[in-house]
Order: structure tokens, then C-alpha cells, then sequence
């Protein structure tokens, strides 16, 4: 098992088969040994600088109906909520003057936000923080709306191809939403100039090794800037309410694969992570993770965006916690900056 690990170290990808041997027989020694590999590549691109990103959840309306997710449209329990432009804006000069050089700004597919509302959204950011980058998690959109976005100003996209595999695919959403139309989103951005973010959750229903393994595939061959991936948690008005969660275990092992395949990608340690472990995003920096990304929403939206249940939003997981989040990334011998954290990928 640790020759595959230096293989994939040296040579930055693995057949199927290898890819599967090395989920299925991983051993805590063994992922023990991925994660020095793991850290000894981190180092060597980011130091030891960990970017922070502030996170803006404008809006939780969605007209998609994804199986786990909490803020589904036929989930009437939760109140709905979208941020207006000026919230949005003072939610990034709070986060500025904390010291965010990247804004984040996901929410649900929510038809309020036109394409003439988001370039005018993404213009005003840009022209008041020329500093900063701007990053669209917004779900899929036709070419010419990327495009658009793109030539506002926006840098940067996170889409998650959520899993690779058709078949499991459709064992997580809606038949109107097919895993070849969310990787061709992927190859749109890519084209277009984004740096682009791709990702799966960690431990969804019926998901296996293989999966996995097709999408470590996948993710090499898109050569994503970043890479976003978070243990399944079920969310109870879901139709996976009483599915078991992923675990930190495998997700961290994912976290450390991923840093041997792709050396300078971003990869977070992602709230989901922080919210099944107290000490889920350390032990994801120490896997190989580099980035973190706080919440800047106003406080009271923020139980609302309820992905799943008992997501973290108040600790140092929040940006007015940062002082926290710097002294517990100190504690494991890491630095929160203020940078705009660019990818490597492409230098
Ligand atoms: N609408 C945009 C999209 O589709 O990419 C962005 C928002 S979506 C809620 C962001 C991510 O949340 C998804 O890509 C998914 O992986 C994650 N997510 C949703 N429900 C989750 C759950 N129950 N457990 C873990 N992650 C979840």
C-alpha cells in the first residue's frame, strides 16, 4: 500500500484498481503515512500559510431538489431568505476589514438572482475591493451566463460534481439533473478562464470505493484549481433524514489523496468537516488541506442555510471568530494570511 502512495506521489495518478485498493485497504498507519507525504507537498508549494475565504450564503432559495439537501425546494420547514445588494456589500466590507481578500458568494439556483442582478452584484464588489477576488458557487448555468459573470469581474467558481457516476448520480437527485451536465459546467468554466473548483461529498448513500475511485479519475483528468470535498451529512426533511453520515476518518484520507494527485491545489477544510469533528478543519490542514472558509453572513441568516443538520455557524468557523480560528491554526504550527490565496495551478 505505501509503494501506491509513493507512486501516486511521483507520478501524480493511479489506475482504477489502484485507486480502489488503496480506499478499501486503508489502514490509520497507513493514512498516518499518507498525511507526512501529504504535508511534505503542502509545504513545499504553501508553506505553511493557510488562505482564508469568507464565505456570503446570499440566498436559500433553490429550485433544485437535490435528495440531501436541507434547503431543497420541497423543504417547506425552513424559512427562505436572500440577501439584498447592499447586505451583500456590507457583509464583504465587515470581512475586508478583517482582512478576507476572497468573497465567496453561494447560494441556492434562485431565479430572483438574473444574470443582470449577479454582473451588477459582481461589478459593485469589484469596483469597491479591487484588492479582492470575487468566487461564484451558484449551481449550473448556461455557458453564456459563465461568461457573462466572468467578464464582470468574478474569478473563480466552485461547482462540485458531487459524484462522477450516472447511475449513483441519479441515486442522489432529481431525473432532471444528470452528472454529464454538471461536468460539462465544469469544462465550460474551466474554458472560460475561472479558476474552477470541482468536489464530492464523502461517505453519500449508496456510494462506494469505485465511485470514489471514478472520481479521483475525473478530477485529474479536469486538473481543477481547487477542490472541495466534505463528509455526507443527512438533514432531517431530506429523503436521507435517517442515512449515516460520512465520516472524518475517510474524508480526511480523501483530503490527503487529493494533495499526492494535484500538489498545488486548494483544498479546504471545509465546514462539514468542522461540523462532525470540534477539530475536523486541523486535522484536514494537517491531512494536506490549505484553505478555511469562515462565514460572513449576518448572523441571523445563517441557521437558515441549513444544508444539513446542526451545521456549525457561530464559532470559529464564523469570520467574528477568526481571532480563534488564528490561534488554533497557530496551536498546529499554521498562519492564517491575508492574501488573496490564488491558485498555483496555472504558475
Ligand atoms: N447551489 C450551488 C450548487 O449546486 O453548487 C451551491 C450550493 S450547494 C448547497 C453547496 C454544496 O453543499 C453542494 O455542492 C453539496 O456538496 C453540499 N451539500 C448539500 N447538502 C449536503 C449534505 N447534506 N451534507 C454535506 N454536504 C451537503
Amino acid at each position: 500500500m505505501k509503494q501506491l502512495i509513493d507512486k501516486l506521489k511521483t507520478e501524480h495518478r493511479l489506475t482504477k484498481e489502484e485507486w480502489i485498493t488503496l480506499i478499501e485497504n486503508r489502514t490509520p498507519e497507513l493514512a498516518d503515512y499518507l498525511f507526512v507525504q501529504a504535508r511534505e507537498i503542502r509545504h513545499k508549494y504553501y508553506g505553511r500559510d493557510v488562505y482564508i475565504r469568507g464565505l456570503i450564503e446570499f440566498t436559500n432559495y433553490c429550485k433544485n431538489d437535490c435528495f440531501y439537501c436541507g434547503i431543497r425546494k420541497s423543504n417547506g420547514n425552513i424559512p427562505r431568505y436572500r440577501l439584498d445588494e447592499d447586505t451583500i456589500l456590507s457583509c464583504c466590507r465587515s470581512g475586508y476589514d478583517m482582512g478576507f481578500r476572497t468573497f465567496v458568494l453561494q447560494g441556492g439556483e434562485d431565479g430572483y438572482y438574473t444574470d443582470e442582478r449577479m454582473t451588477h452584484l459582481i461589478h459593485r464588489i469589484k469596483t469597491s475591493f479591487p484588492d479582492c477576488a470575487i468566487t461564484l458557487s451558484i449551481g449550473e448555468k448556461p455557458y453564456d451566463s459563465y461568461l457573462e459573470y466572468y467578464n464582470a469581474g468574478a474569478d473563480r467558481y466552485l461547482l462540485r460534481h458531487e459524484t462522477f457516476n450516472e447511475t449513483h448520480y441519479r441515486t442522489l437527485h432529481p431525473p432532471q439533473l444528470s452528472a454529464s451536465n454538471r461536468q460539462q459546467c465544469l469544462w465550460n468554466l474551466k474554458e472560460i478562464g475561472y479558476q474552477t473548483g470541482t468536489g464530492f461529498m464523502v461517505g453519500s448513500p449508496h456510494q462506494t470505493a469505485e465511485h470514489l475511485a471514478e472520481d479521483m479519475l475525473f478530477i485529474e483528468k479536469l486538473q481543477p484549481h481547487m477542490v472541495g470535498i466534505g463528509p455526507f451529512i443527512p438533514h432531517h426533511d431530506t429523503v436521507f433524514a435517517g442515512e449515516k453520515a460520512g465520516t472524518l476518518e475517510l474524508t480526511l484520507y480523501m483530503l490527503g489523496l487529493l494533495r499526492l494527485m494535484l500538489p498545488k491545489v486548494l483544498l479546504p477544510a471545509t465546514t462539514a468537516l468542522g461540523t462532525i469533528d470540534t477539530h475536523g478543519r486541523e486535522l484536514g490542514i494537517l491531512a494536506g488541506a490549505n484553505v478555511v472558509m469562515p462565514n460572513l453572513s449576518p448572523r441571523d441568516n445563517r441557521k437558515n442555510y441549513s444544508l444539513y443538520d446542526n451545521k456549525i455557524a457561530t464559532g470559529e468557523e464564523a469570520a467574528e471568530g477568526k481571532a480563534k480560528l488564528i490561534r488554533q491554526m497557530e496551536s498546529i504550527g499554521y498562519h492564517v494570511v491575508t492574501a488573496r490565496g490564488d491558485s498555483l495551478m496555472d504558475v
